[in-house]
């Protein structure tokens, strides 16, 4: 695995903030009727606006700017032209380069009103990257923020996506280790200060098991059952877990007062 300097870190930190006012712009268009088109319209222009690229489009020549996977879809969802319903939930995954590093994360919005049995699926799978991201310090290890991202999960009883996992990140949209959303306490590769990660669960409300869609990008749930997503970018430095990306400018466009980010912003903020 490669462990960055602070300057890359840096280039990592200002693509992942990007992707996040790109996520702050999506929360404020996101309402019954608009479809994920639009808003891989507005992304996309967006990121170029600030003279970066969409780093998923071409990648595996993946269409479009936005991954915009919908209810019963977990990642990776082609934009298209379906308006959204008021009771849908809608992952959208973005990533950017800049200066020659990558940011990528993602969030899950509800459209309109959901369920309170939706809320909490939201709920759970945003607390268990935080669970996760807690268990990234110095000298624990790889296997250490699966496990407590399973063992969070399963008090709850949701399917975990295992197929699909988190990465490393920099000039590379993917790099080692993959971290996957389960696993056993101390195992794997030891976490050293300059690692940076994508730690991203993947949370059914049914069972864990997934399929490939027909237009063969596509990830849906076996059971039809709705899947939650949310992605944060991390680097660990001084031996703490310091969060590069940022829920903020969602939670700014939707009126929501939150502090979950604060204990992982001791160094750059
Ligand atoms: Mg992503
Ligand atoms: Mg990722």
């Amino acid at each position: 695995m490669i462990l960055k300097e602070i300057d890359e870190i840096k280039k990592i930190r200002k693509s992942a903030q990007l992707v996040s006012k790109t996520l702050g712009i999506m929360a404020k268009e996101i309402k019954p009727g608009i479809t994920s088109l639009y808003l891989d319209k507005i992304a996309e222009e967006f990121i170029l606006d600030n003279n970066a690229i969409p780093g998923f489009k071409g990648y595996n020549n993946f269409p479009n700017t936005l991954c915009i996977s919908v209810n019963n879809q977990v990642v990776h969802g082609i934009p298209c032209d379906k308006p959204l319903n008021e009771g849908d939930i809608i992952s959208i995954d973005c990533g950017v380069i800049n200066d020659g590093y990558f940011g990528d994360h993602a969030y899950t919005f509800k459209v309109g009103e959901v369920t309170k049995e939706i809320n909490k699926l939201l709920d759970v799978t945003k607390n268990s990257l935080y669970e996760g991201i807690d268990a990234m310090i110095e000298n624990n290890r790889i296997g250490d923020i699966g496990s407590a991202i399973q063992r969070y999960i399963n008090l709850h009883g949701y399917g975990i996506v295992k197929e699909l996992v988190g990465h490393g990140l920099g000039e590379n949209l993917h790099e080692e280790p993959e971290v996957p959303n389960y696993g056993r306490k101390g195992t794997g590769k030891i976490i050293k200060n300059g690692l940076v990660l994508a730690i991203e669960p993947m949370i059914n409300l049914g069972t864990e098991k997934i399929s490939l869609d027909d237009d063969e990008w596509t990830i849906v749930t076996l059971d039809g059952l709705y899947s939650a997503h949310f992605e944060h970018n991390i680097a660990l430095i001084n031996g703490k877990p310091e969060i590069l990306s940022t829920f903020d400018f969602i939670y700014d466009a939707l009126g929501i007062k939150s502090d979950e980010e604060k204990r992982f912003k001791n160094f750059f903020d």
